[in-house]
């Protein structure tokens, strides 16, 4: 089984410090056959962030790459939005003025959070265990209208409210009260032909992101299409938690994972 990872980080995202070029070489180096580099691009606040300006950056230095590594490693362009719901028509015109081969939705804030912070920033610590279950309902609130209105490729990290809450501040999140809501997510993915992606940042912390059971479900359901991200930020992690991903994968019965180039999902075999 080749790699091929999804959801790769540069110096182009705000909370990234390595060049493209460091990424390319670490990607290189760990045997990998192709990475989509996927910056940050926040919809929800695209004039402070200057996300037009970083997006153009990053396609640059993919352009540059994929010359660099030709025969050595694919390099896609991707991007992944951040709060797509936030400012759909915005991230409708960034994805028409530049050639992605793979757009990434994600939620890192909700809506309904009255100070509009990102959750990394929230302290789960000392919200009561209403409080905590009242906000991860306005998470899956805000992934099903993504996953409903938005055009992506791929949602990313569903169920990543759980790396701040469990992983974090250890407080205890029992995703099954979501299952409704997840599977209606998991739906649309299917009935739209979206990739749900399996994202290995917190493999060796709460595990996969989202964990087997709501693989099994998706597959169950027909769900075919997944990708694999490892959303690196650093080199050391350029492929970290790859082979546990695909292994569960398999156990969950897929028989591939997919990647993307012009936007098509393609095919590597488990
Ligand atoms: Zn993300
Ligand atoms: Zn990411």
């Amino acid at each position: 089984m080749k790699i091929f990872n999804s959801h790769v980080h540069t110096s182009n995202s705000p909370d990234c410090h390595y060049s493209a070029d460091v990424m390319a070489q670490a990607a290189y180096h760990e045997g990998a056959s192709g990475i989509s580099i996927t910056d940050h691009c926040t919809a929800s606040n695209f004039i402070s962030f200057d996300t037009y300006n970083i997006a153009k950056a990053s396609v640059a230095d993919v352009k540059r790459l994929k010359n660099q590594y030709t025969g050595q490693l694919e390099i896609f362009c991707g991007i992944e939005f951040d709060e797509m719901i936030w400012c759909n028509d915005y991230a409708k015109r960034i994805i028409e003025s530049m050639d992605f081969d793979v757009v990434l939705a994600s939620v890192h804030k909700v809506r309904k959070c009255p100070t509009g912070q990102h959750f990394s920033r929230i302290d789960f610590s000392k919200l009561s265990e209403e409080d905590i279950y009242t906000y991860a309902g306005w998470y899956f609130e805000d992934v099903l209208e993504t996953a409903k209105k938005c055009d992506f490729d791929v949602l990313a990290h569903l169920t990543i409210i759980a790396r701040y809450i469990c992983g974090k501040y250890g407080r205890s999140l029992d995703l099954s009260r979501f299952a409704p809501i997840t599977d209606e997510v998991l739906k649309v993915l299917i009935s739209r032909g979206k990739s749900l992606e399996v994202n290995t940042s917190e493999v060796s912390n709460i595990g996969l992101i989202p964990d087997k059971e709501i693989l099994m479900r998706y597959k169950a359901m027909g769900g075919e299409l997944v990708t694999i991200g490892t959303d690196a930020h650093i080199p050391e992690k350029i492929v970290h938690g790859f082979r546990v991903a695909a292994e569960t994968l398999k156990e969950c019965g897929f028989k591939y994972y997919t990647y993307y180039k012009n936007r098509k999902p393609q095919k590597e075999y488990i």
